[in-house]
């Protein structure tokens, strides 16, 4: 008997792609069944059916790593639970490289890849061949075999999925279209479909490229916008097998899998073809869009570079299916800021097979505990604000992430398209003096100053680039007399009413309910003791807290804080990021240039370490902060927008004699690293407490109240010493450059991955802060009796671990100037 169409569930699925079949699936396994799905075609009809199946573990990430690990364990344990076949096979895959600078990335990808368990060997060409008959080897450097990878059959898999969420009770229906969502005091509480409503304690929206506009029927920001996306079919080619690995060929921009004696050949050319701009019909169900070969052609004539059997072989059918890219090529997981308990799995960027069954277990979990069970931060939904769901903005920045999963990943890569998009007020002035602008949450940042006569743009390259010298300059001039860089890109926070200090202290480790006038670094933790965020508290008023966090985490920490703070309390939150610049002045003749044009007392004793007033500076009235993040004499000045240029041009005026030089965030990033400064989403994570991090310091674990992380806190703390630490590091050779993500080995042996690392030019060395892991313990004498190397593609430099910083200013005037702790990333 027909069942009656549902009014009421604990969770809907908006979607029946691989990733709603996979959310329900692992919502069943956790114990809740009260789910429906629903799809307004049939399962797998939107993208998923015309995917490659490619199932490739290296991520760049070692959670994202883990997602995938897990996928490739559940495909291939499925049809024992459901008995449905998934066509999962453990072929293998080979990556290829064509130059020797991609052999170094895939050397460096290897060596991180065998510290995340993942089995990896490097081979030489003819290895490689043997393991691939059917390709040319003579114009190959190298490659790397991943015997764990495989291939999936994506309708299979998602029907094997949707049997098993069937099988302990949800239900799936097709045919049945979402067509609005109901919303009730900024809480989901259903949807409204064209069969009826359904009333839903949690809505989950995995529509796919279709998820954009569901999250527009809440006023919810999911930016994705649609890409065409092709691959081939040939006849069968001698010597192509069932077993056959899979392979990709970055340089060429291609990979091939084998296909009933064929070859499945695609890619992910450097300028992708966006689609649907005038949004995606609703019926476009197991459809494709007409063969372009023009835009295949370079993706073809790679291939017969690379097997060149294709010239005689019949292409049997050509492929071009549309799927959703994101603006930074990572997918969108979680629950959105603007609306409780709705949650969103989508916009794969062409890795929603491999990533199914991971991303559908941790969203999932998030769902059921109420939060990530581990760091999911590269994606989740709270990286991106309001303003990266342009829809223009969007076009034409997927024209460039489709291309980055081939493109060479340089260590400092930047975007190009679609920029400049957020500018500070002084971004024409830094630009007439010659800087290079990367780009963070959208804002032009400069990252050098070039030279008269140099170029303003970075040459990528694993070892040394050509802003070497001009960071050198950036931080003598920091460390000796004085250097100024546009921090406006730091989020601004402010945190007002009459409860504000009562529920700041509770959200943050530290002490924050202090005078007024006084600033206060300190981490937001999680129930597990992690970081959700490290950030400065400024005491403005009673009342009134100002709080200057990460460029990244403004939606984030907003969200944070607003999450953990009683609907009772008397406390608002308002982003003020646009309303005020940020100018740090730092260096030893810091307070001589500002006491040029301010009237203030810039003593020591007129205005300590960790004090914030509001002051005159030029004709300009602004806070100034004491704090640094650079390890030396400074002052953050928080500028209103409208004054900033102003104050830039007085501080110019004043610094002239005094060498006061502009700074960009390359200078800034080693000379906090020099200092062993740690910074959020990198050495501070969710999955890192403040023990691991080496900042127990910064923490008030008696203040009264308590705070949120304080008893896992205090449980790490009775467990002794921590089984990882964050630790620095410096190359004992002064020539090789360290970039992060290498390989941390002890004795020989793996113990952790490098964070952050960068040239530091007063140490004259390359300096790192490195994560290591023991499951003994990582105490002071692991330490000091480790012998310690870092793997920099494949070899192995012998490296010194610092337990005190090894930047230690002589001077003791320098010290008192300098205090400790720091202000916020
Ligand atoms: C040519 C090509 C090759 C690819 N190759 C690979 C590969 O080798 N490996 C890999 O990992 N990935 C690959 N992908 C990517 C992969 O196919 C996608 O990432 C994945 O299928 C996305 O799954 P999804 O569930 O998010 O989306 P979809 O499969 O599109 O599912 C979303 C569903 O939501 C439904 N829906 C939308 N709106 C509503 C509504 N209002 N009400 C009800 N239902 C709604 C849609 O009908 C659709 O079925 C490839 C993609 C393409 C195009």
């Amino acid at each position: 008997m027909a069942q009656e169409f549902p009014t009421q569930a604990r969770v809907v699925i908006i979607g029946g792609g691989i990733i709603g079949c996979s959310v329900a699936y692992h919502l069943t396994k956790l114990g809740w069944t009260d789910v429906v799905l629903l799809e307004q075609g049939q399962l797998s009809g939107g993208t998923t059916w015309h995917a490659a199946g490619l199932v490739g573990q290296l991520r760049s990430h070692a959670n994202m790593t883990g997602l995938i690990r897990y996928s490739t364990q559940l495909y291939s344990e499925l049809e024992a639970e459901t008995g449905l076949a998934t066509g999962w096979k453990n072929c293998g895959s080979l990556a290829v490289a064509r130059t020797s600078d991609r052999m170094t990335v895939l050397k460096r990808t290897a060596a991180s890849a065998r510290a995340q368990g993942v089995a990896v060997e490097v081979i030489s060409p003819r290895e490689a061949a043997d393991l691939w008959p059917v390709m040319a080897m003579d114009d190959l450097v190298g490659a790397v075999w991943l015997p764990g990878d495989g291939k999936a059959n994506p309708t299979d898999l998602t029907q094997s999925l949707a049997k098993g969420t069937r099988n302990r009770g949800a239900r799936i229906i097709e045919r049945v279209r979402v067509t609005g969502i109901t919303v009730k005091d900024g809480t989901v509480r259903g949807v409204e479909t064209d069969r009826g409503d359904i009333a839903a304690e949690i809505v989950v929206n995995c529509a796919g490229q279709w998820a954009r506009k569901v999250g527009l029927m809440c006023g919810v920001t999911v930016p994705l916008h649609s890409a065409e996306h092709m691959y081939i079919v040939t006849g069968k080619i001698e010597g192509v097998h069932p077993d056959l690995p899979v392979l990709r060929d970055p340089d060429g921009y291609i990979y091939f899998k084998e296909e009933v004696g064929g070859l499945v050949m695609g890619g992910f050319e450097p300028e992708a073809k966006p689609w649907g701009m005038n949004g995606i019909p609703d019926d476009f169900e197991f459809a494709l869009l007409a063969d372009d070969w023009d835009q295949f052609e370079i993706l073809m004539q790679n291939a017969l570079v690379r097997v060149p059997q294709l010239e005689t072989t019949e292409v049997r059918k050509f492929y071009n299916g549309p799927e959703s890219f994101t603006p930074d090529n990572n997918f969108i997981l979680g629950e959105a800021p603007e609306l409780r308990n709705f949650y969103v799995g989508a916009g794969f960027n062409s890795m929603g097979i491999a990533s199914a069954g991971g991303a559908g277990r941790a969203l999932a979990e998030w769902i059921v505990n109420g939060a990530p069970a581990m760091d999911l931060w590269p994606v989740d939904i709270r990286r991106f604000a309001r303003f990266n769901n342009n829809p223009r903005w969007l076009h034409d920045r997927v024209k460039e992430t489709l291309g980055l999963h081939y493109a060479m990943p340089w260590p400092n890569r930047e975007l190009h398209t679609a920029r400049p998009f957020r500018r500070s007020p002084l971004y024409d002035r830094l630009a007439s003096k010659g800087a290079c602008f990367g780009s963070k949450m959208g804002w032009e940042r400069a990252n050098w100053f070039a030279e008269a006569g140099q170029r303003p743009e970075t040459d990528y390259a694993f070892g040394r680039q050509n802003w070497h010298e001009a960071v050198k300059r950036e931080m003598n001039a920091t460390r000796q007399a004085a250097g100024m860089f546009d921090q406006t890109s730091f989020t601004k926070l402010l945190v007002q009413g009459r409860d504000a200090a009562k529920a700041l202290n509770r959200i943050c480790a530290a002490d924050v309910d202090v005078g007024i006038g006084r600033s206060v670094y300190t981490g937001m933790l999680n129930k597990r003791g992690g970081y959700e965020s490290d950030l400065t508290v400024m005491r403005l008023a009673v009342d009134r807290f100002l709080i200057v966090t990460g460029s990244a985490q403004a939606v984030h920490d907003a969200d944070w804080i607003r999450r953990n703070t009683s609907p009772d309390a008397h406390v608002t939150l308002t982003d003020v990021t646009s309303a005020y610049a940020v100018l740090a002045l730092m260096g030893p003749n810091a307070r001589d240039i500002l006491g040029r044009i301010t009237s203030a007392d810039l003593s020591n004793a007129g205005f300590p370490f960790a004090t914030i007033r509001e002051i005159d500076i030029g004709y300009a009235t602004a806070y100034a902060n004491r704090m640094t993040y650079v390890g030396e004499l400074g002052w953050e000045l928080i500028v209103p927008s409208e004054f900033a240029v102003g104050v830039y041009e007085a501080l110019h005026q004043a610094g002239r004699d005094l060498g006061l030089v502009d700074c960009g965030y390359y200078a800034l990033e080693v000379l906090r690293i020099e200092k062993g400064f740690r910074a959020w989403s990198r050495e501070l994570t969710p999955d890192i407490n403040p023990h691991e991090a080496g900042l127990a310091f910064a923490v008030s674990f008696d203040k009264p109240g308590g705070f949120i992380g304080r008893e896992a806190l205090m449980r790490a703390k009775q467990a002794g010493a921590p089984v990882r630490r964050i630790v620095q590091f410096t190359l004992d050779d002064p020539e090789p450059m360290l970039w992060g993500g290498e390989l941390i080995l002890r004795d020989g042996k793996p113990v952790g991955e490098v964070r952050s690392a960068a040239y530091g030019h007063t140490l004259g060395r390359s300096v790192a802060l490195g994560l290591i892991e023991d499951r003994g313990g990582v105490d002071r004498e692991f330490i000091v009796s480790g012998r310690f190397e870092i793997d920099l593609a494949g070899e192995r430099h012998p490296a010194t671990a610092h337990l005190k910083c090894p930047y230690d200013p002589k001077s003791e005037r320098v010290r008192a100037d300098v205090g400790e702790p720091r202000a916020a990333a």
